[in-house]
């Protein structure tokens, strides 16, 4: 990507996954929420700068350039990002593309609704599945595309061919390593994995340190 500074603060990009959502998917990771789940998973990336600050337009043409089904949008919390860019992003790709637009919130889908910001409603409008609600520990039972059950798979948008699958699907958990050594993984992790996924990846990465790893999935 284009380094252009602006409003979207970003933490981590991945350009092909499967374990976030329907068919093979790019994905964003926002930096930064407001919100504390207990167990939260990106709490120590929601804490660090961002990697990168861009604007709706760069990061849209870096999603539409990486050829997949669709794009996810996670974090950290998408909603606490300037919502007038969040919104242009999402109705940038939806004009220029057929893909379709999965994000991950905190929030509910009535708290999103009753949000007195047009911006929000515009967002609303441009997305196709949102996974809603706070990440709840005791109530990871290890399926679908959130992390807890009291979160519901909302489909809400056309372009959601096999969201269907979104609350049952086996979890997978992906976990790449670098030619640098880095190791990365993409998912949802089990119930208090998420705390102690920094050892197993150092483990994995053959006892480099844990802050070499990154440790960035979703628990939404
Ligand atoms: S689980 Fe998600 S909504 Fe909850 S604190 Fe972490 S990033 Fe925020």
């Amino acid at each position: 990507m284009d380094l252009v500074l602006g409003p979207l603060r970003i933490s981590r990009l991945e350009p092909e996954t499967r374990a976030l959502g329907p068919g093979q998917r790019a994905v964003v990771w926002f930096q930064g929420c407001t919100l504390s789940c207990g167990g939260c998973i990106a709490a120590s990336m929601n804490a660090a700068p961002p990697m990168l600050r861009t604007t709706p337009r760069a990061l849209a043409d870096w999603i539409l350039s990486t050829g997949i089904d669709g794009f996810t949008l996670s974090g950290g919390d998408p909603f606490d990002q300037p919502l007038d860019a969040l919104a242009e992003l999402l109705e940038i790709v939806r004009s220029e593309s057929p893909l379709g637009a999965m994000v991950y919130t905190g929030r509910t889908l009535s708290q999103l609704q009753c949000l007195d910001d047009p911006n929000a409603l515009r967002c609303l409008r441009a997305i196709d599945i949102l996974v809603d609600g706070p990440y709840i520990e005791e109530l990871n039972d290890g399926l679908g595309w959130r992390g807890s059950s009291n979160q519901v798979v909302h489909v809400i948008g056309p372009r959601s061919a096999g969201a269907e699958a979104g609350a049952v699907t086996t979890r997978k958990l992906e976990l790449r390593v670098a030619p640098n050594g880095l190791v990365s993984f993409t998912g949802l992790p089990a119930r208090k994995r998420g705390c102690d996924m920094g050892s197993r990846l150092e483990f994995a990465a053959g006892n480099r340190s844990a802050s070499e790893s990154q440790n960035e999935g979703e628990m939404h």
